[in-house]
C-alpha cells in the first residue's frame, strides 16, 4: 500500500502537480496542513487537492488564518500581508474546503497533525527535547507532522531514554522500527536549502517511509508571486529553499 504524505503546498501549484505526477498512483493522500499561504495559487491547489483519493486534508495555521480564526498580528510581516492578500482571493469553495478540515487525525499505526500533537496547528517540532515531550500525546506507533518545512524524523529511544533526531535525505527509504514522529517536508516552500518539491511515501504494510524531491518550474512561479504583489522575498526564497 503506498499513501503519500505531503504538507505546507502553500499555494504552489506547479510544485504540487509536480509532487503528483512523480508519486505516481497511490492508495490514499495525506496532507498535513497549509494548503494556502505565500504563494499564488490557493484556490487552484484546493480544487486539485478535494479530489484527490482516500484524502485526508488537516488545517494548518495559513488556512486558519485563510479562515480569519487567527489574529493575524502573530504572523511576521510578510506571512501577515501574504495572509490579507490571500483571504481576497478564496472562493466561497475553497473557504468551505478549508473550513471543514480537522486539526488532528487518528488512523490505525498514525495519528496526524500540522504543528505538533500537543498542539495541532501552531506548535514547531525543532528539537529533541520537545518532540520527546510530544511522544507522550499520541498513541499510535508514528506521528507525522509537517510545519517546520523540514523533512526529519525523531525515533524514540528504548526504555524511553529520550529522541534521535535526524534529517532524511531526499530518495532514502527509512524501514520503521520503533516509535518515530516523521515530516515529509514542504511541498511548496522547502526550508533545508533543497528548493526540490519534498513529499514521502508511507507504507503501512512494509512500515518504510521513502523520502522523496522532485524539481518543477520555480521561475514561473517567482514570476507569478511578483505580478501578484506578494512579498519579493517569497519568490526569492524559493530558488534557495530556506
Ligand atoms: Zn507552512
Amino acid at each position: 500500500m503506498r499513501i503519500l504524505v505531503l504538507s505546507d503546498i502553500h499555494a504552489n501549484l506547479p510544485a504540487f502537480d509536480a509532487v503528483l505526477a512523480d508519486a505516481g498512483t497511490v492508495d490514499a493522500v495525506w496532507c498535513l496542513g497549509d494548503v494556502v499561504g505565500y504563494g499564488p495559487d490557493p484556490n487552484e491547489c484546493i480544487a486539485r487537492i478535494r479530489d484527490l483519493p482516500n484524502l485526508i486534508c488537516l488545517l494548518g495555521n495559513h488556512d486558519a488564518a485563510a479562515l480569519g480564526r487567527l489574529d493575524l498580528s502573530s504572523f511576521n510581516r510578510e506571512a501577515r500581508l501574504s495572509a490579507e492578500w490571500m483571504q481576497g482571493q478564496l472562493t466561497v469553495e475553497s473557504l468551505s474546503f478549508l473550513s471543514s478540515r480537522p486539526e488532528r487525525e487518528v488512523t490505525r499505526f498514525v495519528t496526524l497533525s500540522h504543528g505538533s500533537p500537543r498542539n495541532p496547528v501552531w506548535e514547531y517540532l525543532l528539537d529533541t527535547h520537545t518532540a520527546w515531550l510530544n511522544f507522550d500525546h499520541f498513541d499510535t506507533t508514528f506521528c507525522f507532522v509537517g510545519h517546520t518545512h523540514l523533512p526529519v524524523a525523531y525515533f524514540a529511544q528504548p526504555d524511553d531514554t529520550g529522541v534521535e533526531w535526524r534529517l532524511i535525505k531526499a530518495d532514502e527509504t527509512v524501514t520503521l522500527k520503533q516509535r518515530a514522529i516523521l515530516n515529509p517536508g514542504s511541498v511548496g516552500q522547502p526550508r533545508d536549502h533543497d528548493p526540490r518539491a519534498a513529499y514521502a511515501i508511507f507504507d503501512p504494510d512494509a512500515l518504510t517511509w521513502e523520502a522523496h524531491r522532485v524539481s518543477y518550474d520555480i521561475a514561473s512561479v517567482q514570476k507569478r508571486i511578483q505580478e501578484a504583489g506578494l512579498p519579493p522575498r517569497h519568490a526569492l526564497r524559493l530558488s534557495e529553499g530556506w
